[in-house]
């Protein structure tokens, strides 16, 4: 992608609500433009981003079974009339025509359980998973922080049915096992920890992923030995950590990017769904729920992936994996061989962004490719050339080495 062309550009002016580092850095890269209040655009950079943290989960979900759907936005109210949740403050109403009432789904369940039920009848069609990546709505109170807290944001949501609590018990550890496998692929595998949180009425445990972080919202008291985490709500009740029961808990702060339930029967009761089991007996379905916000995660990954030049992105995410800088191309010389490493880029199918610009300087370009946060920068020059080829940069890295236009398989 030529970056003179690319839609969505740097700025140097930090949007005046920007509150957090997130929001900072996505608008001022030109990966994000705010809509409204915890509503964003995503430009074709965050695009990118969003697409590949999107991909890896769909990977690891299907691995694990998961079967991917798409469910609607909007449903009738009256399925949340059906589990009392209709009074909850995150809804969004709707009208439809005739007056009938309609939500923005914030989740769900509401509307998985009775799908599932439409093909769900023998203990032979059990267990099953679905998840869909959707976005959802929720009318939070305090919109904030960029992608952390949004009204409209991004989520990964799967749904698993069983015949018995053990079964729901065996899946939910494959579940666990499959958010580390995508934390670890998104570059936040080291800083992600799993904490026990309340699991409500239905059960004593729910657990999240939280990625350490000063920044995040919620307050978690870890391990450090055994990178296990206890959320605030439910320290009184859980004093010490859950392996090795030491008491030597540290008090940090997170970010909450994903959270995994079990629901049991919650809502396979609510909505009356039952199989028939091996003797024909109706026995009632085991629910499982788990949740991961691919846009949260973004803005998370931001927050702790940075530094006071710009993001700096993990490889496995980052929008391009080469910010080809090209300088001096006024004279045509220079500018045909940076034109033609660019087209030797494209041709060996590595993503590359090339700032073919020549109406900035220097400096402008490599202020905006630290802000962007490829993680390699290639700078073809007057200078390099003298020097024997291209300088190559890791984003993470001071040191810089020249490469020569021949040898530049070794980068791949
Ligand atoms: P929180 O406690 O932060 O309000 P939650 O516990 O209500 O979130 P879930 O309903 O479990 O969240 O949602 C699953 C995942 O969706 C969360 O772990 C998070 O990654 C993401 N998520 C939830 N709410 C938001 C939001 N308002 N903006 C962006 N992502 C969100
Ligand atoms: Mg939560």
């Amino acid at each position: 992608m030529r970056y003179s062309q690319l839609f969505g550009k740097t700025t140097k002016s930090v949007p005046a609500d920007a509150d957090s580092i997130n929001a900072k850095l996505l608008t001022q890269g030109g990966f994000i433009q705010k809509e409204i209040s915890g509503v964003y655009n995503y430009l074709p950079l965050g695009l990118r981003v969003l697409t590949k943290i999107q991909n890896i989960i769909r990977e690891e979900m299907d691995k694990i079974g998961g079967q991917e759907i798409l469910m609607p936005t909007m449903t009738q109210e009256e399925s949340w009339v059906t589990t009392g949740r209709h009074t909850m403050d995150v809804l969004f109403h709707l009208k439809g025509q005739g007056g009938t009432n309609l939500v923005l789904n914030p989740t769900h369940e509401e509307v998985v359980t009775p799908l599932a039920q439409k093909y769900i009848f023998s203990y032979r069609d059990l267990p099953f998973y679905v998840y869909q990546i959707q976005n959802k709505f929720r009318n939070e109170a305090r919109a904030k922080s960029g992608l952390l807290r949004g009204r409209e944001f991004n989520m990964k949501d799967l749904y698993s049915f069983h015949t018995d609590e053990e079964d729901l018990n065996r899946y939910y550890e494959i579940v666990k096992q499959a958010y580390h496998a995508i934390y670890n692929r998104l570059g936040i595998g080291d800083i992600t920890v799993l904490t026990f949180a309340s699991g409500g009425s239905f059960s004593q445990y729910s657990h999240e992923f939280q990625t350490l972080c000063d920044n995040g919202e919620d307050t978690i008291y870890l391990c450090e030995k055994c990178k296990l985490a206890i959320n605030k709500e439910i320290i009184d009740v859980q004093k010490t950590c859950p392996e090795c029961g030491s008491d030597n808990l540290k008090t940090v702060k997170a970010i909450e990017v994903g959270n995994i339930f079990k629901l049991r029967n919650k809502y396979s009761k609510a909505f009356n769904f039952y199989y028939s089991d091996k003797n024909g007996q109706e026995k009632i379905v085991e629910m499982g729920c788990y949740g991961l916000g691919p846009s949260r995660t973004m803005g998370a990954i931001v927050e702790c992936r940075h530094d006071d030049k710009g993001i700096v992105w993990p490889t496995s995410i980052a929008p391009y994996q080469i910010h080809l800088i090209g300088l001096d191309l006024h004279d045509e010389k220079i500018k045909s061989q940076s034109e033609k490493l660019y087209q030797t880029l494209q041709e060996k199918n590595i993503e590359v962004l090339y700032d073919d610009r020549l109406d900035v300087t220097a400096g402008t370009k490599f202020a905006d490719a630290d802000l962007i946060g490829i993680p390699q920068r290639l700078v073809i020059s007057k200078r390099s050339l003298e020097n024997g080829g291209v300088e190559s940069k890791k984003r993470n890295e001071e040191k810089s080495e020249i490469l020569s236009l021949n040898s530049l398989d070794k980068l791949i």
